[in-house]
């Protein structure tokens, strides 16, 4: 794993044909670089599809080491860069050094899941530490930090993180970790990451600031250009692109840091297996026309709701509170949005009523999604701490895929008016409450 060169008389007859790596390395005939060797940086779009490898044979694709070991070439072992898949994989390798690259780190590590990701990085914490994160968090890292919480010591502190004067009053020298989600999910609260960046590592010096980026990717925001130490995604959303794979991808530009994580990678064994790594690499490639298509259709979806009457929740209407501080930061408003209806009851018939939106968890797919977080997604979240965190109940959750945007209108126009959502008026049709009609808005605890 040290990958120094080989030394014995099998390095010696590679170095005829020799393949260096970027590094200089002579390495066997893996697939490892991935980085152009001409050394240009290209423009995002064209670096997710380019990749180049030293695979003995030239495949386009890289192929898959469906390998447990690796044999080596003396018995004191050594020499090789791949010894055990647990350590280090071919496939892994190339898919971690093309993320490295997207994500302009220095070193990126591919892990299980998203959740598995995180359980990485909070190893990084020791009894007693404490952890500054957000009201409006994914459910699974709630979970997993209240685990922490009462299991391992971590002291931590949920503040509202869209209010960078409420995390500089929370942070303090025992904040060992900050950590951080925008747009949050599903209230689409937006959080300044440099502002934050800064006042933590003001706070203490060796504060890691941990952003999960898995609502806008790669493609739209790279959070350690903002400040962060560690970015951290799930690969299941996005970066893949079609539920069928689970993957958390780590990224860092700290060398040391690099180093943990990798440890606590090796020694708890979360690795991405060969195949997983090969088809997590196979949707990057598209994550830019996916994105792109997935946001033109988002901003569709939103304009429709919003234009007749309903409380919409995206970065890419001029109406989000936090458009301008998004847009410094991000370079688009992602797929995701929610809207309110202001009645529990119509939300559930709108989410069953609707056909080609599928009632799931989970966003990030070619095919779009409809859920109720209150019931679903965040349900791990007890009832009374939603309601403390202003979480509105009736809020619907939206994840748009890439099909054709009239259709998805078209569906859920149908399903708004089957759940009586709307008053039909000669011009059309209206959210109740939201004008010439009163519908029950007694849940909405939000506007
Ligand atoms: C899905 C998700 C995760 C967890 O990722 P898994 O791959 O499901 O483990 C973490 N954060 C956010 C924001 C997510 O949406």
């Amino acid at each position: 794993m040290s990958g120094s060169p080989p030394e014995d008389s099998r390095g010696k007859a590679f170095a005829g044909g020799k393949v260096l790596d970027i590094d200089g390395h002579n390495l066997p005939p893996s697939p490892a670089p991935s980085t152009p060797r001409n050394g240009r940086k290209y423009n995002l779009m064209t670096e997710l599809v380019y990749t180049e490898s030293t695979d003995q044979y030239n495949a386009s694709s890289v192929p898959i080491y469906q390998s447990a070991t690796f044999k080596q070439d003396s018995a004191s072992g050594g020499g090789q860069e791949y010894d055990y898949t647990r350590s280090g994989n071919p496939t892994r390798t190339h898919l971690e050094r093309h993320l490295a690259k997207i994500m302009n780190a220095n070193r990126a590590l591919a892990v299980s899941s998203g959740m598995g990701a995180l359980d990485v990085i909070t190893r990084l914490l020791r009894p007693g530490d404490e952890v500054v994160t957000g009201d409006d968090l994914y459910g699974g890292t709630n979970r997993l930090l209240k685990y922490l919480s009462t299991h391992g010591g971590i002291v931590v502190h949920h503040v509202d993180t869209t209010n960078p004067e409420t995390v500089q009053a929370a942070v303090n020298n025992k904040t060992a970790m900050v950590l951080l989600e925008t747009p949050t999910n599903p209230l689409i609260k937006i959080v300044d990451i440099s502002t934050i960046a800064a006042a933590a590592h003001a706070a203490n010096p060796t504060a890691v600031v941990a952003v999960d980026n898995t609502m806008l990717s790669p493609m739209l925001l790279n959070p350690l250009d903002l400040g962060a130490d560690i970015v951290y995604e799930s690969g299941t959303k996005y970066l893949s692109g079609h539920h069928d794979l689970m993957a958390g991808v780590i990224a860092i530009n700290d060398t040391a840091l690099g180093e943990k994580l990798f440890f606590t990678i090796n020694a708890s064994g979360c690795g991405l297996s060969p195949f997983d790594s090969w088809l997590l690499l196979r949707g990057v490639k598209t994550l830019g026309v996916r994105m792109e298509k997935q946001q033109a259709n988002a901003m569709r979806v939103a304009t429709f709701l919003e234009s007749h009457g309903f409380k919409v929740r995206y970065p890419g209407l001029k109406s989000h509170p936090q458009y301008d501080l998004h847009w410094s930061m991000a370079r688009g408003a992602g797929a995701v949005l929610a809207f309110e209806t202001g009645d529990v009851h119509v939300s559930e018939r709108i989410v069953e009523s609707a056909r080609l939106w599928a009632i799931s968890v989970s966003f990030g797919c070619v095919n779009s999604l409809i859920s109720m977080p209150c019931r679903m997604s965040h349900a791990s979240i007890d009832e009374k701490t939603r309601r403390e965190r202003n979480m509105p109940e009736d809020i619907i959750r939206l994840c748009v895929g890439i099909e054709d945007a009239d259709d998805l209108v078209d569906d859920l126009s149908r399903a708004l008016v089957q759940a009586g959502a709307v008053n039909i008026t000669t011009d059309g049709f209206r959210a109740l409450g939201s004008g010439n009609t009163v519908g029950d808005a007694s849940s909405s605890e939000s506007s």
